[in-house]
């Protein structure tokens, strides 16, 4: 493997007691990543060559507003309009109602064959953020295969972890299936479908006390591990921290 691995990561991610470990990971890269566009990377004109052509999704977007930067927010935006604005004025010149659309060779023909929809779908395909996340989550991803293939007690690291949320459960077992030899995945997978079953179940648990608990008969009773059981079940269940604060410039 010739790309870096995040082994400490991996691990701290592993006993941070989350729900999730790469929850736990994505929120790290989707902060430093926050951080980083509109730390001082945005006056950098190959970085702004990137956000200009990449754009970002609605979700980080919003996180960008929130973040708190509104002249840095206002460089990225300045570039990035005019190169939407540009690009979407060439679409609409270019399109003539009822004809087929006239598309490079290596495009995939658009399926309502409105060229100016898909335009602005495809634009709306990619994120600079999520992109710069998605390259380090993959390899902490492979990393995590990498481990079981060559740290005997990584395993135990895992079983003794909450497991994993449902969505990255997806990467995880895809990861596992195509990195893991036949013997090594015979040996992997009965831990971890186990260990999704159990703590699923736990889940379950929390969420149904935490229903009980609304009962005027157990007001007085413990709420043991149900206060917080809405955000957990979510985040088992799509991944992700509902909970979590805003993120801000700590400036
Ligand atoms: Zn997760
Ligand atoms: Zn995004």
């Amino acid at each position: 493997m010739k790309e870096k691995l995040y082994t400490i990561e991996l691990h701290d991610a592993l006993q941070a007691g989350d729900e999730c470990p790469f929850c736990w990971l994505e929120r790290k890269l989707e902060q430093s990543a926050i951080e980083f566009v509109l730390g001082s990377s945005y006056m950098e004109s190959d970085t702004r060559d990137a956000t200009d052509r990449q754009g970002f999704c609605r979700k980080h977007t919003k996180m960008m507003f929130d973040y708190g930067n509104t002249l840095g927010n206002a460089w990225i935006l300045k570039t990035r309009l005019t190169y939407v604005r540009e690009k979407l004025k060439k679409e609409m010149q270019e399109y003539t109602p009822g004809a087929a659309p006239k598309r490079g060779l290596f495009k995939k023909k658009p399926e309502n064959g409105n060229s100016v929809a898909e335009w602005i779908r495809g634009e709306e395909s990619h994120c600079y953020i999520c992109k710069r996340m998605d390259d380090t989550y993959r390899r902490m991803v492979d990393t995590f295969v990498y481990q079981v293939k060559h740290e005997p007690e990584f395993v135990d690291m895992v079983k003794a972890s909450k497991g994993f949320c449902v969505h990255h459960f997806a990467d995880l077992v895809e990861a596992c299936g195509e990195g893991l030899s036949q013997k090594e995945q015979e040996q992997l997978f009965p831990v971890l479908f186990d260990q999704m079953n159990r703590e699923l179940d736990r889940m379950q648990g929390d969420i149904d006390w935490m229903i009980e608990k609304f009962d005027y008969v157990n007001k007085d009773k413990d709420w043991k591990n149900s206060k917080d059981a809405v955000q957990r079940t979510m985040q088992k269940i799509v991944g992700g921290y509902p909970a979590d604060p805003v993120f801000r410039d700590k400036k």
